[in-house]
């Protein structure tokens, strides 16, 4: 039988993603919708501990093991912003959130040439057995690249058309989904949580 875990999440992307990359190692995730009525708040000053937040909220919420990521894009230029805010760094909600927030890098980052737009796509996965598990699994990983003078390709979502990988001319809204996952901040913090977990 496989093993329960929480996914503090309520992106059904990520629920797919992850689950598919899990199954094979006996994991069966379930979304935390199922337990949790209130999302934690993401009250932490990095990405470890949201991540720790959230994953400590669903495992309360649940009795059982839960997994929680919390991913951003730290720019050099900025000092590291977004970063945590990522996700409502122009401070939007909703379906043009993420054209409010590339619009808004776009403008911060006027008449910064390429060779200073370098940024990285960061990813923290926390992995906790309960609610009171005194050392949380983390696992962390960068996707290294540069913000495009403008946007470039249709896929993926976020500040992926802005996101140029690093050693090529290709934005991360050009690259398939298992493409991206094959390579992506995302991806690699996965590949590394699955070999400590087996
Ligand atoms: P969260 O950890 O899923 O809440 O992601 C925070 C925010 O970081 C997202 O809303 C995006 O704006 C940005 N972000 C994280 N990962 C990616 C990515 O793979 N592509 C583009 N944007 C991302």
């Amino acid at each position: 039988m496989k093993k329960k875990v929480v996914l503090a999440s309520g992106n059904a992307g990520k629920l797919a993603e992850f689950g598919q990359n899990l199954a094979p190692i006996g994991i069966e995730l379930i979304p935390q919708s199922v337990f949790v009525a209130v999302e934690a708040e993401e009250t932490g000053l990095s990405f470890v501990e949201n991540a720790i937040i959230k994953a400590r909220h669903a495992c309360a919420a649940s009795g059982l093991p839960a997994l929680a990521d919390d991913s951003g894009l730290e720019v050099d230029y900025l000092m590291g912003k977004p970063g945590i805010h990522s996700s409502r760094f122009a401070g939007e909600d909703g379906p043009h959130k993420d054209a409010a927030n590339n619009a808004k890098l776009l403008q911060a980052l006027t008449a910064v040439e390429l060779p200073e737009r370098t940024a990285r796509f960061q990813c923290v996965l926390v992995y906790m057995r309960h609610a009171n598990d005194p050392v949380p699994l983390i696992c962390q990983a960068a996707w290294e690249g540069h913000i495009l003078l403008q946007a470039q390709g249709e896929g993926g979502f976020g500040y992926d058309p802005l996101f140029a990988i690093a050693g090529t001319h290709s934005s991360a809204a050009q690259l398939g989904k298992a493409e991206k996952m094959a390579i992506s901040h995302r991806g690699q913090a996965l590949k590394k949580l699955i070999a400590a977990l087996t």
